[in-house]
């Protein structure tokens, strides 16, 4: 029955009833195993009232329900399975903020290539993944889940990701339907708190928060999930304007739009419905077609008909695009794809825990190494490995780690111990993360730091201090991690920092008394063993802040992509832009991270000074390894358009790359920029590209001082012709 005419035919045979259905999403986690109310869920199925289920992982469950909706249902429509596929199923891979670092645009798309292959043989076919949204607030706990502050590596991450989840074949049994999710601007929730208001202008909406979006459709995304927030007083679960007007016309979004949990029915709480029926045709008329929980369309959409709020020709649009994502999937035809094999294949477990601990090295970003303390040397006798991270399996997993299981964890000090069979190392966790009063177990740290000749300080959040819902005011080193560390500081001893967590954290005091700093998100399952790989130098780190750590919380929000103002900061006059309490560049920008090598680059060149509209700007660089191992290094194209019809920001990156170079080596990278991404928009919000001056500049970080720089003239059709 595939196909258009299936689905029409299909359409016309349905009743409201069965319509409304399609569009419903039931969390099915705890009915089907924890509160007995299989029976009302297999019910539901039954009299055709879901069209698809989350939370539901054992493939025996998964295959009940299937064959309840396939053969006991009237029209015998499959469902579909979804999870949070986040960074991983059964292998956990480091958390998004942290993978980012990597800027490895392949091994993104790899890592969610091998959670779908792992989720799909369960039977799952749909992802709530990726996550796009750029986040410049630390305060924001979700900012655990995102790529980072950056519009470009957002965008090339939700291609990367759409791409690994859906590989080249909806319809195989391997892959997972992508959603992008939360569409759009839930990063800039005031103040850093979860669900809160946004309200931010068009521009940045259009300049920042969009493109990732706009990126995933391209890339052919199969589904969209909106905010649970408000944008500038419109919940974006019944946001007209963006989520009709932009996403399925502008851009042509063909695709399943799915609320966020439950808000639908949030939308009374919002105050702009006043019941379940005003909230489910506010929400049909955006373009919502899936209602995930809550029951707004199930309770509401037939009462919204009746009243003529809402229309059965949208109904019908919406229950045609669940149709045809179901088409896409194969499950029309196939309807039992993938989920045969309970226990995951031993080979490709295997290989998926060889490409965590890949993923895990990349993610890893050193920041500070003085003394050359690391990578440690390997006659090292005594090493004291300090703080409540230290041995901790559940922490690493982090935030939305699907089935990942914390007894397949590879901790630090296992990793360690591994590593450096001959060396003595005494741990000790000293302090946990929430206990304010528990100081005791501090002198048993410094003990051991004091009998030992260098100190690893394990530091950061726990795994429940970041994801949704876990917001922070303080972003400091919670309970009592900073006064430990300030006794061990004390010593005198050889430190190297570790810190760990979902966010930036304020650390500006520990960073001038650490030796060495490292720092990274949750690195997944083999953290101990990727940890431990860098340390000792089996692995020269190679990952890059992809948000910028503020040096207080008062910075915040932050990001390199600021625009300059009519008051540059200038340390002999005091009415320019700055706090008199703080410098204004964050703690560590984005893009640092630093190698056990070092790299030069010259000879910067671009194809031409004068480029055309459809032209392309080729920047060419020597990189030299000037040091003594091989090491990785990404380098970034910037521009900084000088003068514009609006304030231009002072750095927008545009291009990235990595190069792997042998000790001594030097080699060419080219990066690239097409002169039609140059444009911006106009003082009326319309897209321009104009003439004049664009300065290029490549470097390591987006740390002016490190860019070289060259300018190009951009002459558009208009001053050509005249
Ligand atoms: C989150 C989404 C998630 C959904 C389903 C919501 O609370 O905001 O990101 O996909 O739950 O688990």
């Amino acid at each position: 029955m595939a196909g258009q005419r299936g689905i029409e035919a299909l359409l016309q045979a349905m009743t409201l009833e069965e319509k409304i259905g399609q569009l419903t999403m039931l969390d099915a986690g705890g009915i089907v195993t924890g509160s007995g109310r299989a029976g009302d869920l297999a019910a539901a199925i039954r009299q055709g009232r879901v069209g698809s289920l989350l939370n539901l992982v054992d493939p025996e469950q998964i295959r009940d329900m299937q064959r309840i909706a396939l053969e006991e249902s009237r029209l015998g429509i499959p469902l579909i399975f979804s999870l949070d596929v986040i960074h991983g199923y059964r292998t956990t891979f480091p958390i998004p903020s942290a993978e980012a670092a990597a800027l490895d645009p392949d091994l993104w798309r790899r890592t969610a290539r091998a959670a779908a292959t792992e989720a799909a043989a369960d039977g799952i076919h749909m992802t709530f993944a990726p996550m796009i949204d750029i986040a410049r607030d630390p305060r924001w706990g979700r900012i655990a889940e995102s790529p980072g502050e950056d519009v470009l590596v957002a965008r090339r991450w939700a291609e990367a990701k759409v791409k690994g989840f859906q590989g080249d074949d909806l319809a195989a049994a391997n892959t997972l339907a992508a959603t992008a999710k939360h569409f759009a601007a839930y990063g800039a929730a005031n103040a850093g708190r979860d669900y809160a208001s946004v309200d931010i202008s068009e521009r940045l909406l259009h300049e920042v928060y969009l493109p990732p979006f706009h990126q995933a459709v391209q890339a052919g995304v199969a589904a969209i999930m909106t905010a649970f927030t408000d944008l500038a007083g419109v919940p974006m679960t019944a946001n007209v304007a963006a989520v009709r007007d932009v996403l399925r016309r502008q851009w042509g979004f063909e695709g399943v739009i799915v609320s966020d949990y439950s808000a639908i029915q949030e939308l009374i709480n919002h105050g702009v419905a006043e019941d379940r029926a005003a909230a489910a045709a506010l929400a049909l008329r955006a373009g919502i077609d899936i209602d995930m929980m809550g029951g707004a369309y199930e309770k509401g959409l037939p009462i919204a008909l009746e009243q003529g709020s809402a229309r059965i020709e949208d109904v019908d649009a919406a229950v045609r695009h669940v149709l045809s994502l179901k088409e896409k999937l194969g499950l029309l035809e196939t309807p039992n794809k993938g989920g045969a094999t309970k226990a995951a294949d031993p080979r490709l477990r295997d290989a998926n825990r060889a490409l965590a601990r890949d993923a895990a090295q990349r993610s890893i970003v050193l920041l500070k190494n003085e003394r050359s303390l690391l990578p440690l040397d390997p006659t090292t006798r005594r090493i004291a490995l300090i703080g409540p991270l230290i041995d901790s399996r559940s922490d690493m997993l982090g935030p939305w780690a699907a089935l990942g299981d914390a007894q397949r964890v590879v901790t630090i000090l296992e990793g360690l111990r591994n590593a450096l069979p001959s060396t003595e190392i005494s741990a000790a966790e000293a302090v946990d993360f929430r206990g304010q009063g528990d100081r005791e177990g501090i002198p048993a740290a410094i003990e051991a730091a004091s009998a030992a000749d260098i100190v690893l300080l394990c530091l950061g959040e726990d795994r429940d201090m970041s994801g949704e819902a876990a917001s922070r005011a303080h972003i400091d080193l919670p309970g009592r991690q900073r006064e430990l560390a300030e006794a061990i500081l004390a010593l005198g001893k050889p430190v190297v920092a570790i810190i760990m967590g979902g966010r930036p954290l304020i650390i500006d005091w520990l960073v001038d008394r650490a030796d060495s700093l490292i720092v990274s998100g949750f690195l997944g399952q083999e953290a101990g063993h990727a940890l431990a790989d860098v340390l000792i130098g089996l692995y020269n780190p190679s990952g890059k802040l992809p948000v910028s750590w503020p040096r207080a919380v008062g910075q915040i929000p932050i990001s390199y992509a600021h625009r300059p103002t009519g008051r540059p900061f200038d340390p002999e006059n005091h009415f320019t832009s700055r706090y008199i309490d703080l410098p204004n560049e964050p703690l560590f920008l984005f893009g640092e991270g630093l190698s056990y090598t070092s790299f030069n680059i010259t000879g910067l060149s671009v194809n031409a000074k004068r480029l055309g509209p459809s032209d392309t700007i080729v920047v060419d660089v020597d990189v030299t390894n000037e040091g003594a191992r091989e090491g990785e290094e990404a380098l970034f194209l910037f521009i900084h358009d000088p003068v514009a019809s609006v304030s231009r920001p002072v750095l927008e990156l545009k291009d990235f790359g990595k190069i792997r170079l042998a000790a001594g080596e030097r080699r060419r990278l080219q990066l690239s920029v097409a002169v039609a991404d140059l444009g911006h928009l106009d003082p009326n919000l319309r897209p321009v590209l104009e003439d004049g001056a664009i300065e290029v500049l490549v470097g390591p970080s987006a740390d002016r001082a490190r860019l070289r720089s060259i300018t190009v003239e951009i002459v558009t059709e208009q001053q050509r012709s005249a």
